[in-house]
């Protein structure tokens, strides 16, 4: 594997653990507020995270490759708002999105068609993550507005169940 497919790669599974911390953030935040839903839908969010680490993990090393835990960083925003969690949920997927293009370009321009192969399932998995972040700021902007509408929005969120991912390696 090219040195610069493989450095990318080892940082995303980084970067993917530190989304899962920054989703256990909002989760948490979430709890503190008494709105168990949205805590349980961000819950769900970074155990998802956690699986996408794993697929990034477990890739490197079914390719031979040397995996490098780093430091994860600390989730260190404060929130005025319960929007502004939801705003920086969507921030952070395009931001996501972002790394995971930058690692497919790199896989492109070495021919490393197995790599892309492997991305694939998360550049449609961003798609995903992107459309799920949006979709709720678009409830919370038509429902949350009021107690009534907060309360059944949260209730709507309490109901997300984990499911592991389709990839399996
Ligand atoms: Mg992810």
């Amino acid at each position: 594997m090219n040195t610069k497919v493989h450095e990318l790669l080892n940082r995303q599974i980084n970067k993917e653990f530190y989304s899962a911390y920054l989703y256990l953030d909002f989760s948490n935040y979430f709890k503190a507020a008494g709105l168990d839903g949205f805590a349980n839908w961000y819950m769900i969010q970074a155990q998802e995270e956690r699986d996408h680490a794993m697929l990034f993990y477990t890739y490197l090393q079914n390719e031979s490759m040397k995996v490098t835990l780093e430091a994860i960083d600390k989730p260190d925003k404060e929130f005025a708002a319960h929007m502004e969690v939801l705003e920086a949920g969507l921030e952070h997927e395009k931001y996501v999105t972002s790394l995971i293009n930058e690692i497919y370009g790199a896989a492109y321009e070495d021919r490393d068609f197995r790599t892309m192969q492997f991305l694939d399932w998360f550049v449609k998995e961003q798609g995903e993550e992107e459309t799920n972040a949006n979709d709720l700021i678009t409830k919370m902007e038509l429902f949350g507005g009021d107690a009534r509408g907060l309360y059944l929005l949260n209730q709507e969120l309490a109901a997300r169940v984990y499911s592991a991912p389709s990839l399996v390696l």
